[in-house]
């Protein structure tokens, strides 16, 4: 990702003050109250001012002096410094809070979705499994943990007859890059399946052992 940030800096006109002597110019000229004011920017969009300056500068050569900002304030209450360069962080701020509260949702959703699933059950439900955890998956040594079962058969008596795929992997994302394409998930032979009541597929998910279930 390209990050692109830097400085920048603008003048903003906020009303006059009256003519006053200019030492430059040499005569009577309007003064204008001016904000001088510099903003860090990332991407442009999210910004926040660094400095202001309040001035009365000579509305011919600029020449000038500072004032207070107290003092500058009590004439010219309120400033003209674009909206985006004072507060471009509540823009970042929002951004971030939504995608926060868009990640807790879809979260949501997605245990939601999956509790569906596993109350009802449905052949060909392809489940993500930390398989270290389960007694005769034949993963239990070594480093080869996240697989996948597929239920085959619901039996009579109400039990799930899953295959165990023939591989595993080290870590998750290995698996869920299976299963873009489940047609190229391997499966050991069907003597080497599992059976699993609902009670013990409810237990397995609810400690973290069946991860996902994907229909
Ligand atoms: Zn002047």
């Amino acid at each position: 990702m390209l990050f692109i940030w830097g400085n920048g800096g603008g003048n903003t006109f906020e009303g006059t003050i009256g003519t006053c002597k200019c030492e430059v110019c040499d005569k009577e000229v309007p003064f204008d109250a001016t904000i001088h004011y510099r903003y860090f920017h990332f991407w442009y969009l999210f910004s926040f001012l660094t400095s202001r300056k309040y001035v009365y500068e000579c509305s011919n050569c600029h020449n000038g002096y500072t004032v207070e900002a107290s003092e500058f304030k009590k004439k010219f209450p309120k400033n003209h410094i674009p909206f985006i360069r004072k507060t471009g962080w509540l823009v970042c701020l929002i951004l971030i809070a939504s995608s926060v509260a868009l990640a807790f949702k879809s979260a949501g959703e997605h245990t939601n979705q999956l509790q569906t699933y596993l109350t009802t059950p449905a052949v060909n439900d392809l489940y993500v499994v930390d398989f270290r955890q389960i007694e005769n998956s034949g993963f239990t040594k070594g480093n080869n943990a996240f697989g996948v079962m597929k239920l085959e058969k619901i039996r009579e008596n109400g039990d799930y007859y899953f295959l165990i795929s023939s591989h595993a992997y080290t870590k998750k994302r290995g698996v869920e890059k299976l299963l873009k394409d489940p047609t190229s998930i391997k499966f050991a032979d069907k003597e080497d399946g599992m059976t699993f009541t609902k009670q013990q597929l409810q237990s397995l998910k609810d400690s973290k052992i069946i991860l996902n279930v994907v229909r």
